[in-house]
Order: structure tokens, then C-alpha cells, then sequence
């Protein structure tokens, strides 16, 4: 792999496209991709957390998000001539290249990079793997969410499984995060097919009732989120709390004793409002206060126990990532 650096303007970032790390200005796409039409892609969603103390990025659960994202080529049938650890060694070549020393976000695509259109054939198109990192703070922009419940419901899974992290079902996410933020609301709560609770848009969703942790079962056709298994094992193992992972019905929301959304962008945000009405006291409860604490301190990666979620990566000695060297279109706001 060459480094493309010759053509690369000083405190570029790079990324890496069709095989080569690249300066961000020249991963380019044509107006007929395939994926660009159709949403012929899936992509994942990582985050890496700067440690000052350890001078490292810490990349969270990188593998699991490559297991994720190489299942769901299978359906799309994306050839990618890369293993989980060949993403890995790539990811952690990249951030370190573009020199980060603040929390970032990692975002892989496997996409149909066919020059076609009009042709709906997964088997006749060739794809191709892009990755970017980018400067990322706080997703949601707030601490404590008030949510609304979407009037869009969730995909099916006999229609786009929304198990998988497909590019094109992701129109649904936004239609539902476009309506309630244009409401004046932060995120989305979206019931499936059936009524029952989904997910937000770009999150899962926990509620606590008489000290019992409840979500929604996978087949009610939930992201089978990392963070949520992040957060089922602490609850139970650091926590000692018993699961219920069973539909749950919306009136249930409203009277939970806590709530609170998962997601790698989003990390463990209480939600302290829905529907206009306040969860219990309208403030963080205890259960989620706690999760978050503990999420924090692990990705971070100042728990030892936990290290081993936490791929480190280095940043090179006159990296691209100061601020004022971001092109415009690198912007935070691509969380989910
Ligand atoms: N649900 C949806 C629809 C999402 O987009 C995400 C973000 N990937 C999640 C849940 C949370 O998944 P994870 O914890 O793996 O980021």
C-alpha cells in the first residue's frame, strides 16, 4: 500500500479508498456508484476516546464492529478481500496517520462500487471498502434527552432487516430524527410494525422498572447494538441486575422508573422526557447514573478489567488532526 502522501496538502487527513491511504480530498466517488443511487452499502459506526495520560486513542469493541459489519456483506453479497483483522490493522493505521489526540469517530463503508445504474443485480456489482476518521464530540448535543414517539415506524424485518447496518434503511432512522428534532424534541423513539418500542434513531433503549433492566428483544427488529451488550454485561455482572430483554409496550415508557438510550455516538444518555411528560422525577435516575459512570471510566480505557475492549492507537508525530486543519465537509455530525 502506497501512502499517497506526495500529493497531500500539509495537515490533510487521510483515508483509506480503493486499497491506499489517501488525502480525504481525493477519496472521490463517481455520480453513477451504484451504492449512491440504491443505498447498496453497510457501514459501522466506532468510536475512539482520547486518554491524555496514555497519550493513545482507545478504539472501542474495533473487532466486534468488524464482525458486525463483515455479517452484514453477506446479505448485500460485498466482496471485500479483508478478514476482521486485516480492518482492524487498517483502522488502527489510519487514526494513527492522521495524528488525533481528541475522542474521534471511525467510520467504515463496504459499498457497491459499481459504475451501473439501472441494474438491481447484488450478484453483478463489485464493491469496495472506504474508511474516514473524524474529530467527534457529543452527539446528541445535550446530557439529558427529551424524546418524542415517531410517527414513522420501523422497518420489518422481511422488508430491510434492520439487524444489519444498511445504508438505505437509514432513511428511516432519519425521517423519524428529522421529525422529532424539527418538533423541538432531541431524538426519536421508534415503535416497530406491532407498536411495540423499537429503538431511537441511532440507539437502543433501556428502561428500569422495580429494579429490573428491560430492552427490547432483537427480533422486534432492534440493532443488535454494542453498546447495549456493553451495557447488559455491566448491569449484570458489575451491577447485579436481572435482564428482561421482551417487547415492551409504549404505555411502558411513560411509566418507567428510568430510561435511557445506548449507542456508540450517543455513549449512555438518561432520557428524562417523553411525550412532553416527565420519566419519574424528570431527572437521571440512579441505575443509569451508575451504567454511565462505569461506560465512561471502561472506554476510555482506565478500567483494567475491561482493557481488553480498548485497541489503542498512537498518534504519529505531526499527525493531520489539529482543528484548524479540518476541510469543511469533516464535520462531527455523522454519529449512528
Ligand atoms: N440502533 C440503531 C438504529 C443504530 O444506528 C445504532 C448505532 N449504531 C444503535 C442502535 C446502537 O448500536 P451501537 O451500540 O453498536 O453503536
Amino acid at each position: 500500500m502506497s501512502t499517497g502522501e506526495s500529493s497531500q496538502q500539509a495537515g490533510e487527513l487521510s483515508a483509506f479508498f480503493k486499497g491506499d491511504y489517501v488525502p480525504l480530498s481525493q477519496a472521490r466517488v463517481s455520480v453513477m456508484t451504484h451504492a449512491l443511487h440504491y443505498g447498496t452499502g453497510v457501514f459501522e459506526g466506532i468510536r475512539g476516546n482520547w486518554n491524555e495520560e496514555q497519550g493513545v486513542v482507545n478504539i472501542f469493541r474495533l473487532r466486534e464492529h468488524y464482525d458486525r459489519l463483515l455479517r452484514g456483506t453477506r446479505l448485500l453479497m460485498l466482496d471485500i478481500p479483508y478478514s476482521v483483522e486485516d480492518l482492524c490493522r487498517i483502522t488502527v493505521e489510519l487514526v494513527e496517520r492522521n495524528g488525533h489526540r481528541q475522542d474521534i469517530y471511525i467510520r467504515p463503508l463496504v459499498y457497491k462500487s459499481a459504475e451501473l445504474v439501472a441494474n438491481l443485480k447484488l450478484q453483478d456489482l463489485e464493491s469496495d471498502f472506504t474508511l474516514i476518521t473524524v474529530p467527534f464530540g457529543n452527539y446528541l448535543g445535550t446530557d439529558l434527552l427529551r424524546c418524542c414517539t415517531s410517527s414513522w415506524r420501523r422497518v420489518d424485518d422481511p422488508m430491510i432487516p434492520a439487524r444489519l447496518k444498511i445504508c438505505g434503511i437509514y432513511v428511516n432512522s432519519i425521517l423519524a430524527k428529522t421529525e422529532a428534532t424539527l418538533a423541538g424534541f432531541d431524538e426519536a423513539i421508534i415503535l416497530n410494525h406491532d407498536g411495540h418500542v423499537c429503538e431511537g434513531s441511532g440507539e437502543n433503549i433501556f428502561m428500569v422498572m422495580d429494579g429490573r433492566l428491560i430492552t427490547s428483544p432483537l427480533e422486534d427488529n432492534v440493532l443488535p447494538g454494542i453498546t447495549r451488550d456493553t451495557v447488559i454485561q455491566l448491569a449484570q455482572s458489575e451491577l447485579g441486575l436481572d435482564l428482561d430483554e421482551r417487547s415492551i409496550d409504549r404505555s411502558e415508557l411513560y411509566l418507567a422508573d428510568e430510561v435511557f438510550l445506548t449507542g456508540t455516538a450517543a455513549h449512555l444518555t438518561p432520557v428524562v422526557q417523553l411525550d412532553n411528560r416527565d420519566i419519574a422525577d424528570g431527572k437521571a435516575g440512579p441505575v443509569s447514573s451508575k451504567l454511565q459512570k462505569m461506560y465512561f471510566d471502561i472506554v476510555v480505557g482506565n478500567n483494567a478489567k475491561y482493557r481488553h475492549w480498548c485497541t489503542p492507537a498512537a498518534p504519529r508525530t505531526g499527525g493531520a488532526a489539529l482543528e484548524e486543519n479540518l476541510p469543511q465537509h469533516a464535520t462531527p455530525d455523522i454519529g449512528a
